[in-house]
């Protein structure tokens, strides 16, 4: 069997996440499959009715359930946390109470994704115990990539950003369905090495929607189209909007496209150490309000993305949380006029130390598409 890498990296995390335990007054953490467990162990656990779930304590124990059949796919990190598997007719709730033993008086975190099948037998069975999020440990720990994550995050955006370069030089889209559109971009994703997933692409009337289906509506001349998609590299997301027009651009596009741009700008200036996520989002929002447009940017300017496409932190009014160096997030200014068209641009971006910088450097400058 291949070793499993970086063991010692996920011990570190496994670690700290002890910590981070202490310190909010928890006993033990409670992880089921999802990226949180990614992040400790490594370990891509299958999402089904068979309880996977690592259980860290405070006070040192380690455990990690997990059915007997999948044990094969859990080998060579039980240095991590040893393997407790449990067979078809056994109970895996009441081997969890049997590894955490008297747990009357005790807190339980339970990190973000658990079913709530797993979660309503567990509180059951593991009597008298506390139970409450484990989110504020689990985001402490992954809101600051460190340096492996920040290489795999510019990596997936570099090779992202190269795609839509392809894409832009090689395909002509006017009269293509959007569902069309979109599998070119595709086929240039793969060219990067990149998997497809599938991403959005809204034309004329439909950009105006920020989430639209991609559907069957035939790209015409004069559309503005938003094609916002990504992929994985190591499990990182890329995450990167470009809206393209197709001929010659109106002097109304050529204006808002400008304020989006600048939006983007302003955002990204905003961004550094101390400052707090929502100034972020005010400073794109500012800009935009000044220019006229303000009721059409109906959205934040970011999320966070790592092994989760949104995560935290979110750039959004109301949230006081202070920039760290490490931390990585979109910024994706957006004007959305209802009936015309909608312009987005999206890079993500990373907090340094004085600053931040952008992960994607595909042109920012209007493109003109056939
Ligand atoms: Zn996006
Ligand atoms: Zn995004």
């Amino acid at each position: 069997m291949a070793a499993v890498e970086n063991l010692d990296q996920y011990a570190a995390r496994i670690e700290r996440a002890k910590a981070e335990l202490a310190k909010q007054g928890l006993d033990y953490l409670f992880v089921g499959p999802g990226s949180d467990l990614f992040y400790l162990t490594g370990y891509d656990a299958h999402l089904s009715e068979r309880l996977n779930l690592l259980i860290i304590g405070r006070d040192g124990l380690t455990a990690m359930v997990v059915p007997v059949l999948e044990a094969p796919l859990y080998a060579g990190r039980e240095s991590l946390a040893p393997t407790h598997t449990w067979e078809e007719t056994e109970s895996p709730a009441a081997l969890v109470a049997s590894i955490v033993g008297d747990a009357t008086g005790k807190s339980i975190g339970v990190a973000n994704t658990l079913w709530s099948s797993f979660l309503l037998r567990l509180q059951k069975t593991v009597a008298g115990a506390n139970w409450d999020s484990g989110n504020e440990v689990m985001r402490t720990l992954r809101m600051r990539k460190d340096a492996s994550e920040i290489e795999a995050l510019a990596e997936v955006a570099r090779l992202t950003d190269a795609a839509f370069i392809d894409f832009i030089e090689t395909a002509q889209i006017a009269g293509l369905t959007e569902s069309q559109a979109a599998k070119k971009l595709g086929e240039s994703m793969e060219k990067q090495g990149l998997a497809w997933k599938g991403g959005i692409a809204a034309s004329g009337p439909n950009s105006a929607s920020p989430h639209h289906h991609t559907g069957d509506r035939v790209i015409q001349r004069g559309d503005a189209v938003v094609f916002d998609w990504g992929s994985t590299y190591k499990g990182y997301h890329s995450d990167i909007t470009r809206t393209v027009v197709i001929g010659e651009p109106s002097e109304e596009y050529r204006k808002v496209y400008d304020i989006v741009r600048r939006a983007n700008q302003a955002a990204l200036d905003a961004a550094k150490p101390g400052v707090a996520c929502e100034d972020v989002d005010k400073a794109a929002r500012d800009l935009i309000t000044a220019e006229g447009y303000g009721e059409y940017f109906i959205h934040r300017v970011g999320h966070g993305l790592g092994l989760d496409v949104h995560e935290e932190p979110y750039m959004v009014g109301g949230n006081k949380l202070a920039l760290e160096p490490g931390m990585v997030f979109s910024d994706e200014p957006g004007i959305y006029i209802p009936g015309k068209f909608g312009i987005r641009i999206e890079d993500i971006v990373y907090c340094t130390e004085d600053g931040s910088k952008r992960f994607n450097e595909a042109t920012r400058d209007i493109v003109v598409m056939d």
